[in-house]
C-alpha cells in the first residue's frame, strides 16, 4: 500500500508538471493572437498622496491582466515570469506602455489634465537595447510626455550587473521619465548602492506594510526606511495598504503616498475613468 501511493504521488506529480508545462506551452504559443485581438487589458490602482488628514489620487499604475477567451483571467504573477524567461516579456510590455500612454493622451483630450500613470518595467526589458528609443517614441507616438510617465523598476532588477541598469535608469531620468524602486526592502540591493540611484520614489514592499500594525520590527523597518528617505530626498510609497490601522501608522511614520485596497482595488478602464470623472467634479 505504501508502494501503491507511493506510485500514485509519483504520477500524480508527472500530471502535474506535465499540465503545467502544457498550459505554458500553450500561453506562449498564443502569444501573438492575444496580442491582436487585445487579450491584455490594464487594470488602473490609484496612488494616493497624504496631505494633512486627507488624501488625494495623484497617479495610477497600470497592471496588466491577460483576459483569455479560454482559460478566463490570467493574473500578471503567471505570464509576466514565464515571458521573462522566454524573451517573450518585451512585445507584452511595449503594449501596455503603449496603451498606458494612450490612455494618457484619451484623458487629456477629455478633461484637460494630465493624469500620470506608472507602468512597471522588468530587468529583462531595461537590458534590451533599443530600450529607451523604444519608450521615447511610445511617449512621442502617444504625444504625452515623458515626465507624464513614471516607471516602475523592481529592487530585485539592480541586484546583478547593476551598472549597466543603473546606466540606463540614469538615462531615462536625464530624459524626464520618473522612476519608483518597486518591492524595495525585498531584494539585497546595499545602501551604498541605493544612495547613488537616480530615483524619484521608494516603494516599500508590500511584506513590510503587511505586519505594520502588529509586528513592532515591521514598524521600526519602516521608520529607518523614512530616514533613508530623507537622506537621499525621495518619497516614500506603501503599497499593499488594506486597512485603517495601517493606514494610520503609515501615515504617522510620515509616508507620502498610499495605494491599496484599503482605498481601491485595480480597476477597469471604464470604471476608472468614471472616478477619475468623480474627482473632477469635487474640484
Ligand atoms: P507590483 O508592481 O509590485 O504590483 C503590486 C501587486 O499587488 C499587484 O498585483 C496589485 O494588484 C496587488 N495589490 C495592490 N493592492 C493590494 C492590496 O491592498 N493587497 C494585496 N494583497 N495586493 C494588492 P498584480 O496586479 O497581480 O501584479 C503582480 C506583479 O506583476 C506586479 O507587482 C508587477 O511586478 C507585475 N506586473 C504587473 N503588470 C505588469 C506589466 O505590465 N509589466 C511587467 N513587466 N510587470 C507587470
Ligand atoms: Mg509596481
Ligand atoms: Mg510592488
Ligand atoms: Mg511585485
Amino acid at each position: 500500500s505504501i508502494v501503491h501511493s507511493f506510485s500514485n504521488y509519483v504520477a500524480y506529480y508527472d500530471v502535474a508538471m506535465y499540465e503545467k508545462d502544457a498550459y505554458e506551452e500553450r500561453l506562449i504559443s498564443e502569444l501573438d493572437r492575444a496580442l491582436e485581438e487585445k487579450q491584455f487589458v490594464l487594470y488602473y490602482q490609484p496612488k494616493y498622496a497624504i496631505q494633512g488628514d486627507k488624501a488625494y489620487p495623484v497617479s495610477a499604475e497600470a497592471l496588466v491582466r491577460w483576459n483569455h477567451p479560454e482559460l478566463g483571467m490570467i493574473s500578471p504573477g503567471i505570464f509576466i515570469p514565464l515571458f521573462e524567461n522566454n524573451g517573450l516579456i518585451k512585445r507584452v510590455d511595449m503594449y501596455i506602455w503603449k496603451e498606458a500612454a494612450e490612455q494618457i493622451k484619451r484623458w487629456k483630450d477629455k478633461y484637460g489634465i494630465v493624469f500620470p500613470l506608472s507602468v512597471n518595467v522588468s530587468r529583462v526589458d531595461l537590458l534590451e537595447k533599443d530600450f529607451v528609443e523604444t519608450i521615447c517614441e511610445i511617449v512621442r507616438g502617444a504625444g504625452i510626455r515623458s515626465t507624464d510617465f513614471m516607471l516602475e523598476v523592481t529592487e530585485s532588477a539592480y541586484t546583478q550587473d547593476s551598472k549597466g541598469i543603473i546606466e540606463i535608469v540614469n538615462q531615462l531620468r536625464s530624459m524626464g521619465f520618473h522612476i519608483s524602486m518597486d518591492d524595495f526592502g525585498s531584494g539585497y540591493s546595499s545602501l551604498n548602492m541605493v544612495s547613488s540611484l537616480p530615483i524619484d520614489e521608494l516603494k516599500l514592499d508590500m511584506g513590510f506594510v503587511r505586519h505594520i500594525h502588529e509586528d513592532v520590527k515591521s514598524y521600526k523597518l519602516v521608520e529607518i526606511v523614512m530616514e533613508i528617505a530623507k537622506l537621499l530626498d525621495v518619497k516614500v510609497v506603501a503599497e499593499g495598504v488594506e486597512i485603517r490601522e495601517q493606514y494610520d501608522l503609515l501615515k504617522k511614520l510620515g509616508v507620502h503616498i498610499i495605494q491599496g485596497y484599503y482605498y481601491s482595488k485595480p480597476l477597469p478602464e471604464a470604471e476608472f475613468t468614471k472616478f477619475v470623472e468623480e474627482r473632477l467634479n469635487y474640484e
